[in-house]
């Protein structure tokens, strides 16, 4: 066969571009991607190795960097898998994924950023360009034919078949003349030492007929705690999770007796673009003896800790384990749990001993870990101390234990209120009768809250209870001695509202939770929140309970007792709906008619205006 010339895939030239761009100051990372790739092909050698030990045959897997002064090039040879004619083509020449497109769109500007981007998207590959004018790759496998590959990066590639004897890949850089540093031993020595250190085999140094291994070549996590600075677990960390940010904190194990692992787990700072995504794929890195088997094996840890990142080393998982025999399997719930304890000890560690930095991590990472409280009930307790919220007490989040240390001592319950938004709940009619009390509200304003709160019924013996429930105890947290009086003279005026608002109200009551606002909906006792109900119906999901709201007033304000006082049935009727629409919005509901709303409030203003309020005279 002879040399044929493609063209690179319109998007590939893009991306060539982008690289070499917007990475031109970070220059030395291509050093960092080809070792990473060698390093990639290496273990994917030894993973194909377990079904074919005959492939380890030979030398060491290994890497090689070769500066060759005279020639001006600098070689990153492996002798890990290697790519067929198809795989060059395929990986070289085109860029299949998906992440393509998300790549150009996530590139900021930021060039510490897109440097750590290259290697999420994988497209690290070209970064070779930014320091060389023309790459030449020599490939083989061993069931195949040698290929090489040449490209100046500019828009074509050549590719032809080529002799070469052992199995492997050689990247052949040409270097620019301003980039000739790349050949100066020390240069390598210190690049290897920053990016490449934590990796698992041998990265040799080829100058002057000498051999010198430029790394420990162990792999980061079998070393003793006590060795690793913090600088350390910082540079596997960004190795590990692509990340560009340190991580918040880490946690490294070894663990030895009937079960045999290592765990390393990560929390980082930065939440990954596909955090409330779907299905998000989760879970860690899995080794067994040191051989890479799988990235993100779900099984190790639940979806609730999406969050963390890390890898496990097992000594006891057979080393062909596949992600179905992950399930079910003993050694792999005890891991499992291990981890989950451990992400849960490093948490808890961080908010006793960093509150800033847990907040922190809370802003970015608490709407996952509530998930926990909801599917996982063995660990709902710990969550729970590990929740956050906005409350009626100030600006601060609060834990629920702090929460407890300023209930009064006639109060029963910790209360919450859910609404979409912080401002609608500071502003909620429900809260007015608690705020007169002294009593602290919890205000939460995420959609998994009603989820949350309903799975936690109670925390350290104190029920929680939401303050737009008509459960009876929030009722009678508020005591009013009029009541009684009060309720015979409103008995008939509950009566017509039932009758005029039938279909939109289960029923009508007297309230003692409001002292400002007239009106307020509230759910039934055994009914779900009327936020509940609207997700579900967005959602398309009917109400399981199919009740409806009840509308509580304030029989000490002025417009309630106009409605008392209203004689005329249209005029009643008019104000019934207000009053109730008014509720819906305060509550943060839609209105089924908002057109019949906008006109009676219009029909109000004229006549507050003009000469004859008729509807409040009635
Ligand atoms: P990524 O490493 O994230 O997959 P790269 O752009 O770095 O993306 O590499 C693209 C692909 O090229 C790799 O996935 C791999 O299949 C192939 N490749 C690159 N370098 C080598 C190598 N030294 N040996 C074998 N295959 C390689
Ligand atoms: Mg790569």
């Amino acid at each position: 066969m002879t040399t044929e010339t493609r063209e690179f895939q319109a998007e590939t030239r893009q991306v060539l571009r982008l690289v070499i761009h917007s990475l031109y100051s970070h220059k030395e990372i291509f050093l960092r991607e080809l070792i990473s790739n060698a390093s990639d092909a290496c273990e994917k050698l030894r993973f194909e190795a377990l079904a074919k030990p005959e492939l380890l045959g030979g030398d060491a897997l290994h890497i090689e960097l070769i500066p060759d002064a005279a020639a001006g090039t600098l070689t990153i040879r492996d002798n890990g898998i290697g790519m067929n004619r198809d795989e060059v083509i395929e990986n070289l020449g085109t860029i299949a994924r998906s992440g393509t497109k998300k790549f150009l769109e996530a590139l900021s500007g930021n060039e510490a950023k897109d440097t750590q981007l290259i290697g999420q998207f994988g497209v690290g590959f070209y970064s070779a360009f930014i320091v060389a004018e023309k790459v030449s790759v020599l490939t083989k496998r061993t069931d195949a034919e040698g290929v090489r590959w040449d490209s100046d990066g500019e828009g074509a590639y050549e590719i032809q078949p080529h002799h070469k004897e052992s199995r492997g890949t050689e990247v052949i850089l040409h270097l620019r003349t301003e980039d000739k540093e790349f050949l100066q031993p020390e240069r390598l020595r210190h690049l290897v030492q920053k990016y490449s250190d934590h990796l698992g085999l041998p990265i040799v140094l080829i100058h002057d007929g000498k051999e010198e291994t430029l790394n420990q070549a162990r792999a980061f996590w079998t070393r003793p705690k006590s060795e690793l600075k913090d600088e350390d677990y910082q540079a596997f960390y960004k190795h590990l999770s692509h990340d560009w940010e340190d991580a918040r904190a880490w946690a490294h194990h070894k663990v030895e007796g009937n079960l045999e692992y290592t765990s390393l787990l990560y929390l980082p700072k930065r939440a990954p673009m596909d955090l409330f995504e779907r299905d998000p794929a989760h879970g860690v890195q899995l080794y067994v003896k040191r051989v890479f088997i799988m990235d993100k094996a779900a099984e190790l840890l639940p979806p609730w800790l999406r969050f963390m990142r890390g890898l496990v080393d097992s000594a006891d998982l057979p080393l062909n384990v596949s992600r179905e025999l992950l399930q079910n399997n003993r050694t792999v719930e005890k891991i499992r749990a291990a981890l989950v304890k451990r992400s849960l000890d490093l948490l808890e560690d961080l908010a006793a001993n960093k509150p800033e930095e847990y907040a922190e991590f809370w802003k970015t990472f608490g709407t996952v870990l509530k998930e926990g409280v909801i599917e996982d009930e063995g660990q709902k307790e710990r969550i729970a101390r590990l929740l956050r919220f906005q409350s009626t007490a100030g600006d601060a989040m609060t834990s629920l234990e702090s929460y407890i240390t300023r209930m009064k001592p006639e109060q029963k319950a910790i209360y919450f209120l859910t609404a979409d938004t912080l401002s609608a709940a500071r502003n909620s009619p429900h809260l007015e009768g608690f705020r007169a009390k002294g009593y602290e509200v919890l205000l939460l304003t995420d959609r998994v809250d009603e989820w949350v709160t309903s799975h936690l019924p109670e925390f350290e013996g104190k029920k929680l209870e939401s303050v737009a429930s008509a459960a009876a105890d929030v009722e009678s947290v508020i005591d009013t001695p009029e009541k009684a009086a009060e309720e015979s003279a409103y008995k008939d005026t509950l009566e017509r509202l039932q009758k005029v608002l039938a279909g939109k109200i289960a029923s009508a009551k007297l309230s003692a939770r409001l002292t400002e606002s007239p009106a307020c909906l509230v759910a039934g006792e055994h009914g779900i929140s009327l936020r509940m109900a609207r997700i579900l119906k967005q959602a398309g999901q009917a109400n399981p309970f199919g009740t409806l709201p009840i509308l509580e007033l304030n029989g000490g304000h002025p417009l309630v007792q106009r409605l008392k006082e209203a004689a005329d049935e249209s005029a009643f009727s008019d104000l019934a709906h207000l009053l109730h629409d008014q509720a819906v919005l305060a509550e943060g509901g839609q209105l089924e008619d908002p057109a019949a709303f906008v006109k009676q409030i219009n029909k109000l203003m004229l006549e507050g205006l003009g000469s004859k309020p008729k509807i409040l005279l009635g």
